[in-house]
């Protein structure tokens, strides 16, 4: 019989081991398909996978509401969708990686500000939700579509949640440095070379602007801690 404390420590350590518990590895696809899936394809996903804050909660929270709401961003999903490769559509529409999208404006300076992707619930039976923050607020449809593929490349390679992260600062740097090259160098292989620059150029711009432009490398991956 299992004996169950009602103490928190308890309880947090079950998160973090169900967090660390592997979901089924589905890259590399038994064959590889580049096809873009197009329009038609992509709407059908995204069907009942968009959650929205209501416009009267937008108000005071960004300065360009207008970026979050069903009608500017279900167009720019449904054309970011339109150019996933068929392997990777498949993957998704399959559940085999079940994923929602959140639209929402980065809500703290410590929370990431332009996407994120959070995995929640056991390794068989795991959703990743797909926040898109600031994301939203960059017009460029090609960045955009970089930094959705981005996310879905952590859903992909199914990083774990931040509570399963090391603790002490050092192993937590080399831990998150080295899923985002992961996560880089995947987006490379699935054929987006080209937004995958423009992505690290992005990077680049925002680790400069909080002074921290030696995190990342003449190649644009994050230097991994030695
Ligand atoms: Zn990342």
């Amino acid at each position: 019989m299992q004996v169950r404390t009602s103490s928190g420590t308890a309880d947090f350590a079950d998160r973090v081991a169900e967090a660390l518990e592997p979901a089924p590895p589905v890259w590399p696809p038994p064959v590889r398909d580049p096809t873009p899936v197009g329009e038609a394809a992509a709407e059908r996903y995204l069907e009942g996978r968009v959650a929205f804050e209501r416009a009267e909660d937008l108000v005071g929270r960004t300065t360009r509401p207008e970026a979050y709401i069903e009608e500017a961003v279900r167009p720019r999903l449904v054309r970011a969708v339109a150019r996933f490769p068929r392997d990777l559509y498949d993957i998704l529409a399959s559940g085999r990686r079940e994923v929602r999208f959140h639209a929402q404006p980065p809500f703290s300076r410590s929370s990431p500000s332009i996407a994120e992707a959070r995995p929640s619930g056991p390794g068989n039976a795991r959703t990743y939700v797909v926040f898109l923050r600031g994301a939203l607020e960059i017009d460029d449809d090609s960045t955009f579509l970089a930094i959705v593929v981005h996310e879905l490349c952590h859903v992909i390679l199914d990083h774990p949640a931040p509570i399963a992260w090391p603790r002490e600062p050092y192993e937590r740097r080399k831990a998150t440095a080295r899923m985002e090259n992961e996560a880089l160098r995947l987006a490379d292989e699935m054929g987006f070379k080209e937004e995958t620059w423009a992505l690290k150029d992005l990077l680049l711009d925002l680790a400069q602007e909080r002074q921290q432009g030696d995190l990342i490398l003449p190649d644009g991956s994050m230097r991994e801690p030695r």
